[in-house]
């Protein structure tokens, strides 16, 4: 019988759990044996009891890495648990193994097979209940409209009441992928008046079936990329996009960025000469937002700033990990699916003939990988 084991998170502030209660009998529906890591669920409000009850033994730290095969976590570990891990375990999570290369090497070293959930094909539909990307992108588009919501000062929604009129926030979302898309219902639902704009055209279509406006900018080229992603704009492509967004943000109160590219640091949208030009009490929440800095000049990881001019900058780069049970269990399902594939009569099944399997598995056998 397989032994799976849930770890408790290794980065500090990460409140997810790869696994939650609810989702245990799907696991040992399965025929997996499920060891949790004290303490792995608190983040969640889910105490060792509730994932005892539901039929996991609770263990500390080494004698998880010591039992399990297959170690589940949200986020890659840390070194001194990577120290224990031994040939032919498997390692799943969103060990974000392109942008890792001493993890990938020391997992290959150990012989770990590491599987890196961020590698998984988006488009393939038999993957699409594995595809983590996507449930924590949903998680974090809808928190940072609630989060834009809560920080400004206005109403989003029209409202006529006896005292007057209050008019409707005015919202930007930059970027449509999984996130902003999530990000632009969650705001329509509230009430404010949504506009959505990408590089990629065909997301036109998509910002418009979800009640929103799609911002036009002139002299912007598309940037249709692999893969359902956007390509890296160049130097005079970014300048033309920034000189044209700059002319347009001042009209809302509002603006969610989301935009990335995959592989690289997420592209600069938004200048300081830009945030200068939106309306003091406006609120910026940037999902890019990360040690490389965003899509908004002046945003800071994991902070909250008021420019001079009174713009708040919301660095947000973490907001899966700050409504953590619904992230959680959109996860716990998404690997349940995934180690469903992964295991055959009883025992890991290393395939890397398998589509997905080739795509995700980032280290095997002594090996990385990785092209
Ligand atoms: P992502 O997180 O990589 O990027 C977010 C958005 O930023 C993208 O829409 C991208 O086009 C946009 N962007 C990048 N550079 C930009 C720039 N300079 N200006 C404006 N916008 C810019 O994207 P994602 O949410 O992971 O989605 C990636 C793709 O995968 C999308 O095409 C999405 O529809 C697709 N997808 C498909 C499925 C499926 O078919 N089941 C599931 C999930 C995602």
């Amino acid at each position: 019988m397989v032994r799976l084991g849930v770890v408790k998170e290794f980065e500090p502030g990460e409140r997810r759990v790869a696994t939650v209660p609810a989702v245990l009998p799907k696991l040992l529906g399965l025929g997996f044996e499920v060891l949790v890591e004290h303490d792995a669920g608190v983040g969640v409000f889910q105490p060792d009891s509730a994932y005892a009850q539901a039929g996991a033994t609770v263990v500390d730290a080494a004698t998880l890495d010591a039992q399990a095969d297959v170690l589940l976590c949200v986020g890659p570990p840390g070194p001194e648990r990577v120290a224990r891990l031994r040939r032919g375990q498997v390692l799943v999570g969103l060990l974000n193994a392109a942008g890792n290369a001493e993890l990938v090497a020391t997992l290959a070293e150990r012989g770990v097979t590491a599987v890196s959930l961020e590698l998984l094909p988006r488009t393939l539909s038999r993957a699409q209940s594995m595809d983590a990307l996507t449930s924590q992108a949903n998680v974090a588009g809808y928190k940072a409209a609630i989060l834009a919501a809560d920080t400004y000062g206005g109403y989003f929604p029209l409202l006529m009441t006896a005292a007057g009129t209050a008019k409707p926030a005015q919202v930007l979302v930059l970027g449509v992928g999984v996130a902003g898309l999530a990000a632009i219902g969650t705001a329509r639902r509230l009430g404010a008046l949504v506009t959505g704009y990408d590089i990629r055209p065909e997301t036109r279509t998509e910002v418009e079936s979800v009640g929103a406006r799609f911002l036009e900018l002139s002299g912007v080229a598309a940037a249709d990329g692999v893969g359902g992603y956007a390509r890296a704009l160049t130097d005079e492509e970014r300048a033309a996009q920034q000189a044209a967004l700059q002319q347009r943000i001042g009209d809302f109160d509002v603006l969610i960025t989301t935009a990335q590219v995959p592989g690289r640091r997420p592209p600069a949208l938004v200048t300081e000469e830009a945030v200068k030009g939106m309306r003091p009490g406006s609120v910026v929440v940037d999902l890019a937002a990360g040690p490389w800095g965003g899509n908004v000049a002046g945003v800071e990881a994991d902070r909250t700033i008021v420019t001079t001019d009174g713009v708040t900058l919301i660095g947000a780069g973490r907001l899966p990990s700050a409504m953590a049970s619904a992230a959680s269990a959109a996860y716990a399902r998404n690997v349940a699916a995934l180690t469903a594939h992964l295991v055959r009569d009883g025992a890991p099944a290393i395939d890397l003939s398998d589509e997905i399997q080739a795509a995700i598995v980032a280290t095997h056998d002594g090996k990385a990988l990785l092209s």
